[in-house]
Formats: structure tokens, C-alpha cells, sequence
């Protein structure tokens, strides 16, 4: 039930109805007998400076999730950014201060980890290869460096943006071996689709079927991709006795460091 008293938070995008967030939200919220609810705001871009504008007024408002296409440019009209978000240029949650301003995070790369962890992986002196240097790719190794990898892995079919997020990541965490060349999936204690290829059900799979032979059973593989949970990547991982982590996984991971972010759920959620 909205009341007057209720205080809210929303997630914007376009389109929006496919998102999970506001039932996975509402539904805490119910259940923790708190008196906050999540909207979806479907938005047009060319009114996305007087959507922040309202936000900035919106004194009922605690914060905002921000999805697809609108990540990277709202990222350059918010008060203040992370760390992180800044580096990556992208955000994927707004907290609106008291005081009215609009501050940024990204925490895509937080999510995938704690997934991760509760599959018993730290990152500590390990070995990653992530395949996918967008958003999400690049926010998985960010926060894979800030864990402390040993050696990171970026792959993409642009080497141009592979190449460019190698060389900036280089720069921040000057420890650890970053590069973009492989020729066996062998030496790798993780492996991560960041990429959309196998989504929809396409049958895809993000890396020649030959070089897949080389995958060894101590590697955990992962998936961005939503749907479907079980992509080519990871069924065929599954059957190579490979430990899997779903792109539903990471998205429910991310619910408490976005409700954390915003200031409505705990961190562990
Ligand atoms: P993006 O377009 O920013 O980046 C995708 C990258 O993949 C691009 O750099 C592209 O060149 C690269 N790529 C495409 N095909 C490739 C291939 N065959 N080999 C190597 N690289 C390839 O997209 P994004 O925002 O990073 O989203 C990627 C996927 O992540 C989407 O499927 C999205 O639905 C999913 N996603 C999942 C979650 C989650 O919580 N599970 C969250 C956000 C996004």
C-alpha cells in the first residue's frame, strides 16, 4: 500500500516493463514491514534534464536504479560521482541527498562479485578472463581489480575497447596483469560471458568451440545474460564439470548494493 507517508525510490529506463527490480524491491520491502515502495519511470531522453531536475525537488524520493539505454548519460549530468563510477563513466544507481543533489555509483561489478563469492570465489591472486568490454564488462573488471586479481583477461571483438579499458584499468591498479591475449582457457580460475552473445536463446556461444575445449573443471564459468538463465556457455561449461553462475545470480546480488546505495536495505539482502 502507497501512502502519503511512504517514501519512494524508482528505477528509469526505456522500455522498463521487463524489469525485476521493482517486485524484488517491493516485495522486501513488504516483508521487512518498511514503508518504501520502488515505481518504474519509463522516460523519453529528451526529457531526461527535467526528470533529474525533479529528482533534485523530489523530497519524497530516496533514490533512483538507472537501466538501459540511459546508464552512461546520466552518469554525465548527476552532482557527484564514485570512484568508480567516474572511471567507468557509467551508473547504475542515484541517491538523492538531503540537501537535493544527485550522487552516482555503479554497482554491476559489486554484484557479480558477490555472486561469486557465494560460489566460494575470491579474487585474490586468481586469474580471470572476461569476454565483453561494455558496460557491464568493464564494471566486472573494475571491480575484479579492486579485489585484488592477479592476472585479468579482457577480451572483445572490438580490441579497440578492449584495449582502451586494459590501458585505463593499467593506470588505476598498476599490480595486476592486465592484457587482452589467450590461446587456452586453461591457466583461467574464472571465466565471465560479459557480452549479450547467446541472449534470446540464439544458440550462440562467445568463444570458438575449439578453445572451449581447453576450459578445465576448477574454472568457475559465468554469464551475464538473463535470459535464458542457462546459456550455451554455461550448459556447455555444466557438462565440462565447470561450477556456473547465472546472469539472474548477479542481478539479485545487486539488489542489496543498490538498496545500500540508496539507503533502503542493508547491504546483504
Ligand atoms: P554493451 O553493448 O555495453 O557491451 C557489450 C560488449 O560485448 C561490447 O563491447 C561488444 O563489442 C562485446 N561483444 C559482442 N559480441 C562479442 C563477442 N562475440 N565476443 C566478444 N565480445 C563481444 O552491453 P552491456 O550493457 O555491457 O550488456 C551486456 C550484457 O549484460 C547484456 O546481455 C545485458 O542484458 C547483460 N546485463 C546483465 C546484468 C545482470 O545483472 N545480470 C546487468 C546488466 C546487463
Amino acid at each position: 500500500m502507497i501512502r502519503g507517508s511512504t517514501e519512494l525510490v524508482a528505477i528509469v529506463g526505456t522500455p522498463i516493463a521487463q524489469v525485476k527490480s521493482p517486485e524484488n524491491f517491493n516485495t522486501w520491502f513488504a516483508n521487512n514491514g518498511r514503508d518504501l515502495a520502488m515505481i518504474a519511470i519509463d522516460m523519453r531522453e529528451a526529457a531526461l534534464d527535467a526528470f533529474l531536475a525533479s529528482l533534485r525537488g523530489w523530497r519524497n524520493l530516496r533514490g533512483c536504479v538507472v537501466t538501459v539505454p540511459y546508464k552512461q548519460v546520466i552518469a554525465s549530468r548527476l552532482d557527484g560521482l564514485s570512484e568508480r563510477a567516474a572511471v567507468l563513466g557509467t551508473v547504475n544507481v542515484i541517491r538523492r541527498k538531503a540537501d537535493g543533489r544527485l550522487l552516482g555509483d555503479n554497482v554491476d561489478g559489486e554484484g557479480f562479485l558477490g555472486a561469486a563469492r557465494r560460489h566460494g570465489f575470491q579474487a585474490g591472486g586468481k586469474s580471470a578472463l572476461v569476454i565483453g568490454s561494455g558496460g557491464v564488462g568493464s564494471a566486472i573488471a573494475y571491480s575484479l581489480c579492486e579485489a585484488g586479481i592477479q592476472r585479468l583477461v579482457i577480451a572483445d571483438v572490438s580490441a579497440e575497447r578492449a584495449g582502451a579499458l586494459a590501458e585505463r584499468l593499467g593506470n588505476i591498479f598498476p599490480t595486476v596483469g592486465i592484457g587482452s591475449q589467450f590461446d587456452s582457457l586453461d591457466g583461467f580460475d574464472l571465466l565471465v560471458n560479459a557480452s549479450p552473445v547467446g541472449m534470446g536463446g540464439t544458440g550462440e556461444l562467445p568463444l570458438p568451440a575449439e578453445l572451449l575445449q581447453s576450459l578445465r573443471p576448477a574454472t568457475l564459468v559465468a554469464d551475464v545474460v538473463t535470459s535464458p538463465e542457462i546459456t550455451p556457455l554455461l550448459e556447455l561449461a555444466r557438462n565440462r564439470g565447470c561450477a556456473i553462475q547465472t546472469g539472474p545470480e548477479m542481478a539479485f546480488a545487486q539488489l542489496g548494493h543498490l538498496g545500500a546505495f540508496m539507503g533502503v536495505t542493508p547491504r546483504e539482502i
